[in-house]
């Protein structure tokens, strides 16, 4: 049953949308590959543009697959921010004030006549590192997705983990300091707040303020990744804002580690892609957790990159179309 199931689920073309902070993605997938693509700026300001802008590039995704013969089956959509995915609603993007409560699932669904399904961009993530990257066959597996702030998803039993009320996994707002920045969600020393790519660029500035010695410029302090690049070359305030920020995203590892015993922690975001995370992350959450529990778990780097969320929300869309299992409920 599980065989022909996924058999079924290898032939289907869907669309996968990736709907982040400043950009919209959209794939074409087909019996597992990417076929077709489109990156669209996210101009939106009104829920009605939103939906609008998501709705456009399905359909110009629709008609290239009707160019080449393939019929989408099902569209998936990831969404940044916070999701309630069983009404197919983005309740609250980041860094869109004007913007809550847009009704995508229904929009995309009654403009084409398809299955539509939207979950968090992080599960999205996690969901395409364990079909296509490298979770493959992993059945417990934590995600931590650094970029400008840090999202996160759980799978558990070889099921995604979305809790009570959907929101589980943000593992970004683990608190990590007494003292610190005030964070996005009101409370004060979450782990965003340090290891992101915000709490980094803010650490350089603060401390090169307070006459750090630095060979960057202002200007190479406004990104994590100029940051990061500083770091490879050497620069000592660089390097030490990537071991501090690595440091902490170890301390909330372990503390998952010991709680869940994975078989895998994943690293992902445009931040761990600088490569300067994971290695210290490692280090750190190997010194903190039960010894028995993370002998045999390693944190590594995702595969898919920033095509995550895409690829994953096509897989959303192939395994709940395809009737498949995907939440642990
Ligand atoms: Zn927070």
């Amino acid at each position: 049953m599980e065989r022909m199931a996924l058999g079924m689920q290898r032939k289907m073309t869907v669309v996968g949308v990736d709907l982040g902070a400043s950009n919209v993605r959209f794939i074409l997938y087909s019996q597992g590959h990417e076929k077709s693509s489109l990156l669209v700026p996210l101009t939106a300001r009104t829920p009605h543009d939103l939906e609008q802008l998501v709705v456009g590039g399905v359909r110009t995704m629709l008609s290239r697959g009707a160019s080449c013969g393939l019929t989408v089956s099902a569209i998936g959509v990831g969404c940044a921010g916070l999701v309630n995915r069983e009404r197919g609603v983005l309740v609250l993007p980041p860094n869109m004030p004007s913007i809550r409560n847009v009704a995508i699932g229904d929009a995309v669904r009654s403009a084409t006549g398809l299955p539509s399904f939207v979950d968090n961009d992080g599960n999205c993530a996690l969901l395409a590192e364990s079909v296509s990257g490298v979770a493959r066959g992993k059945r417990n597996v934590i995600m931590f997705a650094v970029g400008t702030g840090i999202g996160g998803a759980l799978m558990l039993n070889g099921r995604l983990y979305t809790g009570r009320i959907g929101f589980a996994g943000e593992v970004g707002h683990i608190p990590v300091m007494r003292r610190g920045l005030r964070c996005g969600c009101g409370n004060i020393g979450c782990l965003e707040t340090v290891a992101s790519g915000t709490g980094i660029q803010h650490y350089v500035q603060r401390a090169a303020a307070g006459g750090a010695a630095t060979a960057m410029s202002p200007t190479e302090m406004l990104s994590a990744v100029t940051i990061g690049e500083c770091a490879k070359r050497g620069d000592h305030l660089a390097q030490r804002a990537f071991s501090r920020a690595a440091y902490y995203l170890g301390v909330a590892g372990a503390g998952l580690v010991n709680t869940l015993a994975p078989d895998m922690i994943v690293l992902g975001g445009g931040v761990s892609e600088s490569g300067l995370l994971h290695v210290n992350m490692d280090r750190t959450l190997r010194a903190k957790s039960l010894s028995l529990i993370v002998e045999s778990v390693s944190v590594v780097l995702a595969h898919n990159g920033s095509r995550a969320g895409a690829i994953g929300a096509a897989c959303l869309a192939e395994r709940l179309a395809g009737g498949q299992p995907l939440y642990l409920d």
